[in-house]
């Protein structure tokens, strides 16, 4: 309980020192330094991969998976680093305003981070795409969607499968317990790679009469790597 509290308090904190080389930031909201920050691996294009699915009315993925940043979505996953959650949330936010001025496009009714098994949940204690998307959702004034859909099979993890055997390892893993008929939600996950994650939930939304989905991630990462 203490431990929890003391997480969300760490994410209402000013801005730390940089998350990448501990060095004070003196100036911005995000926590890294002005020689870190430049190091963030830009996604340049929407990933081919995803794209060629036609499945996502838009996609939004800012980021690469890859050093710098993939060190620290694996340290909030795995070492339960919470507070940098509010790091990823101000990066997205910050990518969306941007590519919302040069390239704008419709805002979805709600966003709904992918959920996880609960066994999962319960291992990790939080959902981290749900972390992640609180800031960018909070900032545009769009509701998050947590309950929306519920992840109901506990699948593997998908690292080292391919496109093909992800599939059918997702196959009726997700289902809608809300009714969403013609509504346009944004799917957010923190990373992105063959996009057979999103694809069954996207599969379930429009089942259940979502009339246009969005893909939203952090970062993407190719399959092959
Ligand atoms: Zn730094």
């Amino acid at each position: 309980m203490l431990k929890k509290v003391y997480q969300r308090l760490q994410q209402l904190l000013p801005t730390g020192p940089c998350a990448i080389c501990q060095k004070p930031v003196t100036h911005g909201p995000i926590p890294l330094c002005n020689r870190c920050r430049p190091k963030l691996p830009i996604q340049p294009h929407v990933p081919l991969e995803l794209k060629q699915r036609d499945r996502w009315d838009e996609i939004f993925v800012p980021f690469q998976y890859r050093e710098p940043l993939a060190p620290l979505i694996h340290q909030l996953k795995f070492n339960h680093k919470l507070h940098l959650s509010r790091l990823f949330g101000l990066l997205i936010q910050q990518q969306l305003q941007q590519r919302l001025q040069q390239q704008p496009f419709e805002l979805p009714d709600q966003i709904l981070p992918i959920p996880l098994h609960p066994k999962r949940l319960r291992q990790r204690g939080f959902n981290q795409a749900l972390e992640m998307i609180r800031i960018p959702a909070k900032t545009l004034g769009i509701p998050i969607n947590r309950h929306g859909c519920r992840r109901v099979r506990f699948t593997p993890d998908q690292h080292g499968l391919d496109a093909q055997a992800r599939r059918e390892n997702l196959n009726h893993a997700f289902t809608v317990t809300q009714p969403l008929k013609g509504a346009h939600i944004a799917l957010f996950d923190d990373v992105v790679t063959t996009g057979s994650t999103m694809e069954a939930v996207t599969k379930a939304l429009k089942q259940a009469g979502v009339r246009k989905i969005q893909l939203w991630a952090l970062a993407y990462t190719p399959p092959h790597q």
